[in-house]
């Protein structure tokens, strides 16, 4: 853990006198607590600020720029790419007080949240008037909807109905010298909404956040199909996909991370599995049983299959456990699990999945792989442990090969977790040189002196005009 430097007592004053006493974190174990996020990257802030109202949060910027002092905000921490780790000394902005519904119009379909709301507190109180904010990433029950803008996340649901892009109608922002302003989907001139979603936290401090919902669908079928092999799953993928079958949720784990997840949670183990895939399809009665009807009219071509359906909503949830607590399931497995998100055209499918085996392999690595392969997003998890140094090399050529191969199958290298610290190196191979330039004018056009959340997205050497 890198540790800041000596925070100037004049300026904890200032920031104390915006928020007061009770809003400022200084002891070195309450900003340990914001020194991390869910990737193996971590740096202990200068100070911690929980600021509750836009106007404060405009101060606390504001007297951060005049005192040269970075800020990164921040929401559970639950990022994947280190984007809300507080590099250079800055100040961790966290926005976990903000967490107020401000207006929820179901009339409208819209609603208007503060940033530190959870994500699953909005899922539930929406759900109450038969209403869905459908991007549910994983981690719902932590998250923020300030992250998931930021981070322009996806979830399960995303295939059905897109991600967090899709739902943002209106942002308060707080820019890089305490400005506020707003932009909405009906903002003339360029798209700065769209900008500014996924901009993890390097463009402007989100204050309020306008959402879009659906009606909640009134019908569901959940099941799990288990198969040979992943090659075989993601070859049932492409056949659904290019006979225009859709569900709303289609989710793939891998023999080991199956195994892993069942014993875990202490269930059933499918030993005779190769993979499995986790599918729910919504909407009206009719519209679930033809849809579902054909997904396992495709799945029993398969070689070998076996399905478990849920009957009733505890089955379902029980289902849904099972895919949701993948993640801190493999934390047991190594003791450090380097996530790379990378996504590809679906027909490209079983060719990733061979050249993953095939990285495990010459890279004589653990790989443990699920993910939303509905989406053509897996999550190709690395194990390893950061004090084995050789391994960790041979990990790192292994993310190297994998993300040229990757680009090459005209993927991305990130298909929800953004790009933060730990895939910026690789942003270049993906946007290319323009691409490049253009982000940074972007980046300086927003934030001339560099003060929201610098070195994150674009490598420190491309914002020329940082002063950190
Ligand atoms: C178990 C697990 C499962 C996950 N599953 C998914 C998944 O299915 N799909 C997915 O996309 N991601 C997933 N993630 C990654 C992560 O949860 C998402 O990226 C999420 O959006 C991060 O939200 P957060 O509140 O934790 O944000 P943080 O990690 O705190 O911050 C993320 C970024 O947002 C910025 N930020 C935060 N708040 C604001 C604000 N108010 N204004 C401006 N910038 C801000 C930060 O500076 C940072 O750059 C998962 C993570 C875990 C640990």
């Amino acid at each position: 853990v890198r540790e800041a430097k000596k925070m100037n007592p004049a300026l904890r004053r200032a920031l104390e006198s915006v928020v007061g006493p009770s809003g400022v974190f200084a002891s070195l174990e309450d900003r340990l607590c914001y020194s991390f996020d869910a990737t193996t990257i971590s740096s202990v802030p200068a100070l911690v600020v929980l600021p509750r109202t836009t106007e404060q949060v405009s101060r606390v910027v504001s007297v951060c720029h005049d005192e040269g002092v970075a800020v990164v905000p921040r929401g559970a921490g639950t990022g994947f790419a280190g984007s809300a780790v507080p590099w250079q000394d800055s100040i961790a902005l966290s926005l976990e007080r903000m967490n107020r519904v401000i207006a929820f119009s179901p009339a409208d379909l819209r609603c208007i949240v503060q940033p530190g709301i959870v994500n699953a507190h909005l899922q539930k109180l929406v759900a109450k008037e038969r209403l869905l904010y459908p991007p549910d990433p994983s981690s719902l029950e932590v998250c923020t909807l300030g992250g998931n803008v930021a981070q322009g996340a996806g979830g399960p649901r995303a295939l059905k109905y897109g991600s967090t892009k899709d739902y943002v109608t209106y942002l308060e922002v707080v820019g890089s010298r305490g400005e506020v302003w707003e932009v909405s989907e009906r903002s003339s001139g360029y798209d700065l909404l769209s900008v500014l979603v996924g901009s993890e936290g390097t463009l402007g401090v989100f204050t309020a956040i306008g959402l879009r919902l659906v009606p909640l669908p009134g019908s569901w079928r959940t099941f799990m199909a288990y198969l040979g092999s992943l090659e075989e799953a993601s070859q049932a993928v492409v056949e659904l996909s290019s006979r225009g079958i859709i569900p709303t949720v289609l989710e793939v784990m891998d023999k080991v991370t199956l195994r892993c997840v069942e014993e875990y949670l202490g269930r059933p183990t499918h030993d005779e599995a190769g993979a499995a895939l986790f599918v729910e399809v919504t909407g009206e009665d009719e519209e679930v049983k033809v849809v579902s009807d054909r997904i396992v009219g495709t799945f029993e071509k398969m070689r070998s299959r076996r399905f478990e359906f849920a009957q009733t909503e505890e089955e379902r949830e029980s289902l849904w456990v099972l895919r949701r607590s993948v993640s801190p399931a493999l934390a047991r497995v190594a003791p450090t699990k380097i996530n790379e998100d990378v996504c590809v055209p679906r027909s490209r499918l079983p060719e990733l999945m061979r050249a993953v085996e095939g990285l495990a392999q010459k890279h004589r690595l653990r790989i443990y792989t699920f993910g939303h392969i509905g989406d053509g997003n897996l999550h190709v998890n690395l194990m390893t442990d950061v004090r084995d140094r050789e391994e960790v090399k041979r990990v790192e050529e292994c993310a190297d090969s994998l993300f040229e191969i990757t680009l090459a199958m005209g993927g991305t290298i990130s298909g929800e977790h953004g790009i933060g610290i730990s895939k910026a190196k690789y942003l270049p191979l993906e946007v290319g040189t323009t691409g490049m330039r253009i982000m940074s004018g972007v980046k300086r056009a927003f934030d001339p002196e560099a003060v929201l959340n610098p070195g994150k997205i674009i490598p420190p050497d491309l914002t020329a005009a940082s002063k950190f």
